[in-house]
């Protein structure tokens, strides 16, 4: 009795702040009664109604949510925040999830499971763990050492130019995305453990209902609930469903493959801070092989894009390679998943936003994406908050486009230098032997860790860059000359073409 008359206190005052008279009762077949309500939406700007959200949730079980039809700008009734759900919680869902709360949001984080394990190498920047504050503890190792293993098992040591501080994360992502999402939980976000099948777009300015199946501790039975909300940031990865909702548009994706594998621990000694990177037409086509340390086993994983039903050979072939170093080694676990290879042609509709691997963040020729989901749903949030004035106000498209603009701006020349990289050097085994020998050079280490280390392209010695210029160009000819004579050839667009329908395809 005491909420039903807290929610009537709620609704009168907004009517009375809006002006208004009370929403009619209205009788019908549904769809009558859906265009009645869309004119009252349309002509008013009321609660319209008041429902209890039924399903699992880790904070509340039975949450009471206003739905209203609130125009973008227009300020909110009392006792009302801007309202935001945030499907899918690693990293990107739990980074919106907690600036969204720490800004004044009312933040929905609904994970399908809590205890995931993204398939992943797990690799992350030092300016990761800087910059998202993450504790020592939820690193397993920190990699000093890097060795580039050609086609011809030529190995370079990278890491040279690294200072004592320096290091690369690995981490294990059940562990990471955990931490991440208690921390957006303990700032005030609402977790939600389950599954969003659907989402009903709003009717003119009324709210978005997320359909899911809400999980009860320890069950795995679902039961349907709704929740309705204001926006809603799609971060629920590579298959997201919040991307087909809104006809987000296909990408092309690369398929990884990844064996976690328990070794001896003399073998255990040996990657302690090492990790390897393999190249060669035996370990993929087009990107590279890798065994990452993590903490008591190492991650021999494999991805590519053009040759997908060939994944297990090429995984075969970099576990071959690593062989010696991995002997007496046990499988622990088994996994595959895809990977963005580019943005996605739409990341927003009205108010839905699409951030992480949803919108297809992930760097070519390096595969990295944890980064880069943190940091695009921390900057959807934030122009979401800036814009709703941290909750106050109504806000929708104008704001997640903000976010957009500034995203391409801060990245495109990353992803850019990444995908020609990933052209000029992954094409063919003389090109790859080519990459391994330049990466020897003190100067090339630097300019390439500073820039993955901290996400900054940092300004060389002009000296040192002309010089990298003219070692780059001759690899470059060597390998094509060394190409020819292997009669092979990839098509390589470097033109304006691929340029303008990538641009294209970022601001679509
Ligand atoms: C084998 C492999 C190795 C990789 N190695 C690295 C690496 O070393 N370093 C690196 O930076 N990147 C790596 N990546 C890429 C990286 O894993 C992704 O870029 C990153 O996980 C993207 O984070 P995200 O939060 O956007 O999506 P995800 O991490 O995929 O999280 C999506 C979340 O949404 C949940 N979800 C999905 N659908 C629903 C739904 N309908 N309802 C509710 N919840 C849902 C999922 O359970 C999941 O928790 C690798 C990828 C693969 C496949």
């Amino acid at each position: 009795m005491a909420l039903k008359a807290a929610q009537k206190q709620i609704v009168a005052k907004a009517q009375a702040r809006a002006g208004v008279v009370a929403p009619r009762v209205v009788k019908g077949s549904r769809s009558v009664r859906m265009a009645v309500q869309a004119r009252a939406f349309n002509a008013v700007q009321i609660p319209l109604a008041v429902r209890r959200v039924c399903g699992s949730a880790s904070r509340r079980s039975n949450m009471v949510v206003m739905a209203a039809a609130v125009k973008d700008g227009a300020v909110l009734p009392e006792g009302r925040k801007l309202r935001v759900a945030v499907i899918g919680g690693g990293p990107s869902g739990a980074c919106a999830a907690e600036t969204l709360a720490q800004g004044g949001v009312e933040a929905f984080l609904i994970e399908r499971k809590m205890d995931n394990c993204k398939p992943c190498g797990g690799a992350i920047p030092l300016c990761m763990v800087q910059e998202f504050d993450l504790p020592q503890e939820i690193i397993d190792r920190k990699v000093t050492k890097m060795k580039m293993i050609s086609p011809s098992n030529r190995e370079v040591d990278v890491g040279k130019t690294l200072s004592e501080t320096e290091y690369i994360g690995m981490c294990r992502r059940e562990v990471m995305d955990d931490y991440l999402r208690k921390r957006a939980e303990k700032d005030g976000a609402n977790i939600i453990n389950g599954l969003m099948m659907k989402m009903e777009q709003p009717v003119a300015d009324g709210p978005i209902t997320i359909h899911y199946n809400g999980y009860a501790e320890g069950s795995k039975i679902g039961t349907p609930a709704t929740l309705e909300v204001d926006l809603v940031i799609g971060a629920d990865g590579a298959n997201s469903r919040v991307a087909k909702e809104i006809d987000a548009g296909e990408y092309d994706y690369a398929i990884a493959f990844q064996e976690r594998i328990r070794i001896p621990d003399d073998k255990m000694k040996y990657y302690e801070n090492l990790a390897e990177m393999y190249v060669g037409d035996d370990v993929s086509p087009d990107f590279y092989g890798w065994v990452f340390p993590k903490y008591d086993h190492v991650a021999v994983g494999t991805g590519t894009v053009v040759n997908k039903t060939a994944i297990k050979q090429y995984q075969q072939a970099t576990r071959d390679r690593a062989k010696v170093k991995t002997e007496g080694g046990k499988i622990i676990r088994v996994e595959a998943h895809p990977i963005p290879e580019h943005p996605r042609p739409r990341r927003c509709k009205g108010r839905v936003a699409l951030v992480g691997d949803a919108a297809g963040y992930v760097t070519k020729c390096s595969g990295e994406g944890i980064y880069f989901a943190a940091k695009s749903g921390r900057m959807c949030a934030e122009a979401i908050v800036e814009a709703s004035e941290n909750g106050k106000k109504m806000c929708g498209e104008s704001a997640i486009r903000v976010y957009l603009d500034k995203w391409d701006r801060k990245y495109w020349t990353t992803y850019k230098v990444l995908d020609i990289l990933q052209k000029v050097f992954y094409r063919s085994n003389p090109a790859r032997e080519a990459f391994v020998e330049m990466c020897e050079d003190s100067y090339v280490q630097k300019m390439t860790f500073d820039s993955y280390l901290y996400k900054t392209v940092v300004p060389g010695n002009p000296l040192d860059d002309v010089k990298l210029l003219v070692n780059t160009v001759a690899s470059i000819v060597r390998a094509n000359a060394l190409r020819a004579a292997d009669s092979k050839s990839v098509d390589v667009n470097f033109g304006s073409k691929a340029t303008e329908e990538f641009q294209a395809r970022a601001t679509a």
